[in-house]
């Protein structure tokens, strides 16, 4: 009894070993394969968390170093003895006589220079870890912990540095060269030294075979096999990514939801894309490839890795910078609206010149059309139509959609931005911009499957899969975009119509079957294109990390050939189901796509948003009183009762008719009055562009300290009717044609009047400030 506690009481007392050593940051790719690696803070690179060991090292390790491990209790006595006869013999510590659990002490306890006081502490630690660990659990600790030369700690980080490959792939050979190194880690390094690893894997593998855990082929074949030689650089599928996880998750091991082979293939081609753009000197790009139905991020490149990329930012992972939107937030706008039934699909927007203080939005190609419909000016991405509706919609209403969606970066309040807001005024990632896409692409197949929302569908992508902890955008039950608003705006946005640029789109006639949007920021500085289809959204940024604009540099030439690219990777799929029980049947007007109004003479049946049962109905379609040659108008003042028709005239405001006349030839402008007729009827001939009522100017001063001038805008349907213009009270100059006029107004409220030649008036009342 007392002799048992003179042995048990020095054991329990002794140290449990424990390794407290930092761990590199290790990315795996959802297959388990590596993706790439950060080395520990301490300068090794000791991969976390092995959890079996691989049956070839195993054997490899125990016949080499401890044929009785599953046998001894941690000290091996016949093995002790002999090292001890061995150390007497040279006269100093030559052998441990160590079995695997005393190594696992000695390694725990930093590799101290042996000495009898050392070998004793060993001893009992590996005593006291039989009693506390399983076999397994020691096999483990060793194999996690044990040096294998150079700064490479570990069975797994060894297996990757020495052979490119993962423990759980290595061969017979590898197994045996790597069980050996720990004992001797010097022999890896090249020279004669290899030799001597040589015969000593030799030796092993021989063993293997008498002990029949291998067969004569394997031997040979083994035998043959090359040594490991200098350390292996690690591979870097997703540099951007690991160093992503080396941030959030220092020194552990990621299992993420990358596809490994998408990933490589994607790599390669944005990089042969990234070579055409840096001709260009647009030198980085990213793109990231979300699966809709989890979220999952199967592919992430956050920049070009080119041999140059590192001179210009290529460490820079574009996909969680903030960049200006560009366009590419309007499909969002355009979906808001039809949920609010502010809308139809084919609306008409005006398209006319437009200023607000400090920001006069114009198109792309600086054209109007006067009048476009809603869809057109989508699939078109318009300027001006797009503010005008954010206008209607309101920012603040919109800002909130934005941050529901998934938009998160936008934090500041709705003023901030504006109604620059819609045309990238703010900023967002391609990590949002993507996601949001997968979120409404998921609400939309999941309305289709189960008529139901389900708040946990708007969530950002998932790098790492686990269902237990999912973010929620919104906790609101009701979705913020319903599944007939995403595919009314899916549906504008697989239209092939894309003169954004003059070249370019031609080549994407095939891309039937893909949502797609693209974006250009101001000053070309930002390139984005992102596509969906039920499974997958694709989004792409182009551009140069130090902001840098170029000319060319725009969603279209530059950011779209690349998703088209990228989309073909993906297996191509059925399109989206219509979302029939939410969809209604509206008639409107052909003309106007507007909701039906009783003078409307065609219309059609369309499909919308419920809420679209509620909207304006055509507010350009007016019943006119003609002479019978129809090329007057006339009233009862003027013509008797049975000269005068009726008929239903499309009537534009002044300002969209006079540049709608010039793309639609077949556009009729409304007759004058017959002569001895006074208008009756209040159809304006002519509007304000600038100022616009009630607006408030603020007026710079020039070099010279003088108030700059405004310049005022007026649109005549007769442009050759002469206006004369007052300001307050006083008369300031008569135009024709152009009715553009140069005033100067100090600060205080003014108004602006216009008379035309017949009298006709129109007023602007505006403050400067
Ligand atoms: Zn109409």
């Amino acid at each position: 009894m007392i002799a048992a506690g003179v042995v048990i009481t020095p054991v329990l007392l002794s140290p449990l070993p424990r390794f407290n050593s930092p761990h590199s940051t290790v990315v795996e790719a959802r297959d388990g394969s590596l993706l790439g690696a950060r080395i520990a803070d301490d300068g090794q690179w000791r991969f976390p968390g092995m959890k079996a060991v691989p049956d070839k090292f195993e054997k490899s390790l125990l016949t080499f170093e401890d044929g009785w491990f599953y046998y001894h209790p941690g000290i091996n006595p016949v093995s002790i003895l002999r090292a001890f006869r061995n150390n007497i013999k040279a006269g100093e510590v030559v052998s441990g006589g160590s079995t695997i659990t005393m190594q696992v002490a000695r390694i725990s306890r930093g590799n101290r220079p042996r000495s009898y006081t050392e070998k004793f502490i060993e001893m009992l630690s590996a005593l006291k870890l039989e009693l506390f660990r399983s076999k397994k659990k020691i096999l483990q600790l060793y194999t996690s912990n044990a040096p294998f030369g150079g700064n490479t700690v570990g069975l797994e980080a060894a297996a990757w540095r020495y052979t490119g490959k993962s423990a759980t792939e290595i061969t017979w050979a590898e197994a045996a060269a790597l069980a050996i190194l720990p004992n001797s880690p010097a022999l890896v390094y090249p020279g004669r030294n290899q030799e001597r690893l040589k015969t000593r894997r030799d030796a092993l593998l021989k063993r293997l075979y008498n002990k029949k855990y291998i067969d004569s082929l394997t031997l040979v074949l083994a035998l043959d096999e090359p040594l490991p030689g200098e350390p292996k650089p690690l591979p870097s599928k997703a540099p951007h990514l690991t160093d992503h996880f080396f941030i959030t998750n220092k020194g552990e091991m990621i299992r993420t939801t990358i596809d490994a082979a998408l990933q490589e293939r994607a790599i390669e081609i944005l990089n042969n894309h990234q070579k055409e753009l840096t001709g260009n000197h647009i030198f980085n790009s990213a793109c990231l490839i979300v699966e809709v139905e989890t979220g999952n991020v199967l592919a992430y490149v956050g920049n070009s890795s080119l041999d140059d990329a590192g001179e210009h930012e290529g460490n820079v992972d574009i996909i969680h910078s903030l960049r200006s939107t560009g366009s590419i937030l309007k499909p969002i706008l355009f979906a808001g609206m039809q949920q609010s039934g502010d809308i139809l699909p084919n609306t008409l927007i005006p398209d006319v010149p437009t200023r607000f203080p400090g920001f006069s939005p114009k198109n792309f190609d600086q054209s109007y059309s006067g009048a476009v419909s809603a869809g057109s000016a989508l699939s078109q991405s318009l300027n001006i139509p797009a503010v005008k509706l954010l206008q209607k919609f309101n920012p603040e209403k919109f800002l909130d959609l934005l941050h529901k969606t998934g938009f998160v970066s936008f934090n500041k309040p709705a003023d901030y931005y504006g109604l620059s807001l819609i045309l990238g005024g703010g900023e967002t990632t391609l990590w949002d911009l993507t996601g949001a896409y997968a979120s409404l692409s998921r609400v939309l197949n999941r309305y289709n499957n189960s008529k139901k929302y389900y708040k946990q569908d708007f969530h950002p992508p998932v790098l790492v899969s686990n269902p237990e902890k999912v973010t929620l955008l919104t906790e609101d039950p009701d979705p913020p975009l319903s599944a007939s608003s995403i595919w009314l705006t899916y549906e504008a946005l697989q239209r092939v119509n894309r003169p954004e640029t003059e070249s370019g789109w031609q080549y994407f006639t095939s891309s039937s079957g893909l949502a797609w949007k693209t974006g250009t920021s101001f000053g070309f500085r930002d390139g984005w294109a992102v596509g969906t289809t039920p499974e997958y959204v694709t989004g792409v940024w182009v551009g140069n990390a130090t902001g840098e604009g170029r000319p060319g540099l725009t969603g279209i030439a530059a950011a779209a050939p690349l998703m088209f690219d990228l989309v073909n990777l993906l297996r191509p799929g059925a399109w989206f189901k219509a979302p029939d029980e939410e969809l209604n049947m509206i008639r409107v007007c052909s003309k106007s796509g507007f909701r039906a109004g009783p003078d409307c003479p065609e219309t059609v049946e369309i499909q919308a948003c419920v809420n679209g049962l509620r909207s304006e109905a055509c507010p350009y379609h007016q019943m006119v009183h003609l002479n019978k040659s129809h090329t007057l108008q006339v009233t009862t003042e003027c013509a008797s009762p049975g000269d005068i028709t009726n008929e239903s005239w499309f009537v534009l405001p002044p300002a969209m008719e006079y540049f709608y006349k010039k793309k639609h030839s077949e556009y009729r402008t409304l007759p004058p009055f017959a002569p001895g007729c006074s208008s009756t009827r209040n159809i304006p001939v002519m509007e304000f562009i600038y100022p616009t009522p009630g607006i408030k100017i603020f007026i710079p001063r020039d070099q010279t300290g003088e108030l700059t001038r405004v310049i005022t805008d007026v649109v005549h349907r007769i442009p050759s009717k002469k206006i004369f213009w007052h300001l307050d009270a006083s008369y300031i100059g008569t135009t024709t044609f152009i009715h553009r006029l140069e005033i100067l107004a100090g600060r205080g409220d003014h108004v602006l009047t216009a008379v035309d030649e017949d009298g006709n008036t129109i007023r602007c009342a505006f403050t400067v400030i």
